[in-house]
C-alpha cells in the first residue's frame, strides 16, 4: 500500500477503482446485487476466498469507500457502515455481547443509546451500570466479573463534558475489557479514540460527518477481529447503509477538515462571547480555560468541537423565552449542520425525565445547547445577543 498521506489528502484522494469511463468524481453504485463470472467464481466468492461484492446488504463500492476513508482518518484496521448512528451503536453491542454480559457506561449518553441500555438489553439479560463523567476513578467499582465493555461518548451530549480516554483505556486494559467510544461529537478530524487505545470508534454520520443535514448514516471502525463479528451480525440482520447515503457521506468527508475548522472557530468565539454576558450563569466548551476538563480536552482533541452549552439565568422559563426570541437560529433536535441550531433540553428532548434525573444527567433548567453552524460568526452572535436581551 502507498505511504499514508495527511488527513485532508486521504479524505479527498481515497477512492475506489475507476470504471472504464475514467470518471473524476466517484460514481454512485445503485445496485442491489452483483454478478459472477461463472459458477466457480460464485462459489469462491461465497466461500470468502476472494474479497468482492455479492449483495449490497453485505457490501457495496460506495459503502466500502466511505469505510476506507474513515479507517484512514481514525487509524482503524477495518469498519462497517450503517443506515444510522443508532444501528451502528446497537449492532456493535449486539454483535459483541451475549446474554448475561454487563456494560459499564458513562451516565450521560445519547438518549436512544440510554433507551437501548435501560429498555431493550434487559430483555436479553444484558445489564448496564453508569459512571459519572466527572470521576473516572469511581468506574472501577462498577466493574463486575461479567463486564465486557466500557462505553462512553466524549464530548458528551448535551452537557459538553470531556472524558479522559487515556484513563478509560487504562481501566479497560487492566480488567481485560473492550473500550467502545461514540466519537460523533468530535469527528475523526478532532479526535481519534483508537490512538488512545479504544477497540471500536462509532459515529453517527448524520451529524458533522454529513454536516449538511441531508442524510442519515453511521459507522463503526476498529480492531479487525471485532469488526469481523460486527460484519457477520450486520450482513445477516440488515442494518447496512444505502449506497446513495454512502456516496453522500464519502463526498462530505472531503470537506470535513475545512468545515470542522470553521465550526470550531465559530463555537469558540461564541463561547467567549457568552462567557462575559450578564444573563449567562456559566458556559461550557472544551477549549475554554474555564472548562473543568480543559487539560484533558487539550490532550485528546485538536480543536474544541462545534457544540457549546450554557446556562441561562432564570431557568426553564428563560430557556423557552430565549428560544422564542431567536430570529435566525434554527430550533431543531439535530446538530452538526451548516445552520446554527439551538435547543433547550429541559423543555424538549429531556422533558419526560424527572427534575432529579435531569440533574443527574447534567441537564440544568436553563441549559441551552448551541451547535455552531457555518454562517458568519457576527450574524450568529447578533441573533443570540438580541435574544438574550
Ligand atoms: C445523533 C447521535 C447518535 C445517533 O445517530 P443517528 O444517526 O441519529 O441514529 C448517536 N450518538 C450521538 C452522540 C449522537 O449525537
Amino acid at each position: 500500500m502507498a505511504k499514508k498521506k495527511k488527513f485532508e489528502t486521504e479524505a479527498v484522494r481515497t477512492q475506489t477503482e475507476r470504471t472504464q469511463f475514467l470518471e473524476h468524481s466517484v460514481p454512485l453504485y445503485l445496485t442491489s446485487s452483483f454478478v459472477f463470472e461463472d459458477a466457480e467464481d460464485m462459489r469462491a466468492s461465497f466461500a470468502e476466498e476472494k474479497e468482492r461484492n455479492i449483495y449490497s446488504r453485505f457490501s457495496n463500492p460506495n459503502c466500502s469507500e466511505f469505510v476506507e476513508k474513515v479507517c484512514q482518518m481514525e487509524g482503524a484496521e477495518a469498519g462497517f457502515a450503517f443506515a444510522t448512528g443508532m444501528s451502528a451503536v446497537f449492532s456493535t453491542f449486539a454483535a459483541l455481547l451475549k446474554s448475561g454480559d454487563h456494560i459499564v457506561s458513562a451516565r450521560s449518553v445519547f438518549g436512544s443509546t440510554h433507551t437501548i441500555f435501560t429498555k431493550i438489553f434487559p430483555k436479553w439479560n444484558i445489564t448496564t451500570s453508569y459512571g459519572s463523567v466527572g470521576n473516572i476513578d469511581e468506574w472501577e467499582a462498577l466493574i463486575q466479573p461479567n463486564t465486557k465493555i466500557i462505553y462512553a461518548e466524549t464530548p458528551t451530549n448535551p452537557g459538553v463534558d470531556v472524558i479522559d480516554l487515556e484513563k478509560l483505556n487504562a481501566l479497560a486494559k487492566k480488567h481485560n475489557l473492550l473500550l467502545v467510544i461514540d466519537n460523533c461529537f468530535a469527528t475523526p478530524y478532532l479526535q481519534q479514540p483508537i490512538k488512545f487505545g479504544a477497540d471500536i470508534s462509532i459515529h453517527s454520520g448524520t451529524k458533522f460527518m454529513d454536516g449538511q443535514g441531508r442524510v442519515l448514516g453511521g459507522i463503526a471502525v476498529g480492531r479487525a477481529d471485532l469488526i469481523k463479528e460486527i460484519y457477520v451480525f450486520s450482513r445477516n440482520t440488515g442494518p447496512a447503509l444505502s449506497p446513495f447515503n454512502a456516496w453522500v457521506l464519502s463526498k462530505s468527508l472531503e470537506t470535513l477538515a475545512v468545515r470542522m475548522e470553521r465550526h470550531c472557530q465559530n463555537a469558540l468565539k461564541l463561547a467567549e462571547y457568552l462567557e462575559q454576558h450578564k444573563n449567562v450563569a456559566w458556559v461550557k466548551y472544551p477549549f475554554l480555560k474555564s472548562h473543568t476538563q480543559y487539560a484533558i480536552a487539550k490532550k485528546q482533541m485538536s480543536l474544541g468541537g462545534g457544540v457549546v452549552a450554557f446556562e441561562l439565568k432564570g431557568g426553564v422559563k428563560a430557556g423557552k423565552m430565549f428560544l422564542d426570541a431567536l430570529q435566525m437560529l434554527s430550533l431543531s433536535a439535530n446538530l452538526g449542520d451548516t445552520r446554527t441550531i439551538a435547543t433547550h433540553p429541559a423543555s424538549t428532548t429531556h422533558s419526560k425525565l424527572t427534575e432529579e434525573e435531569r440533574l443527574a444527567a447534567g441537564i440544568t433548567p436553563g441549559l441551552v445547547r448551541i451547535s455552531a453552524g457555518l454562517e458568519h460568526i457576527d450574524d450568529i452572535i447578533a441573533d443570540i445577543e438580541q435574544a438574550l436581551g
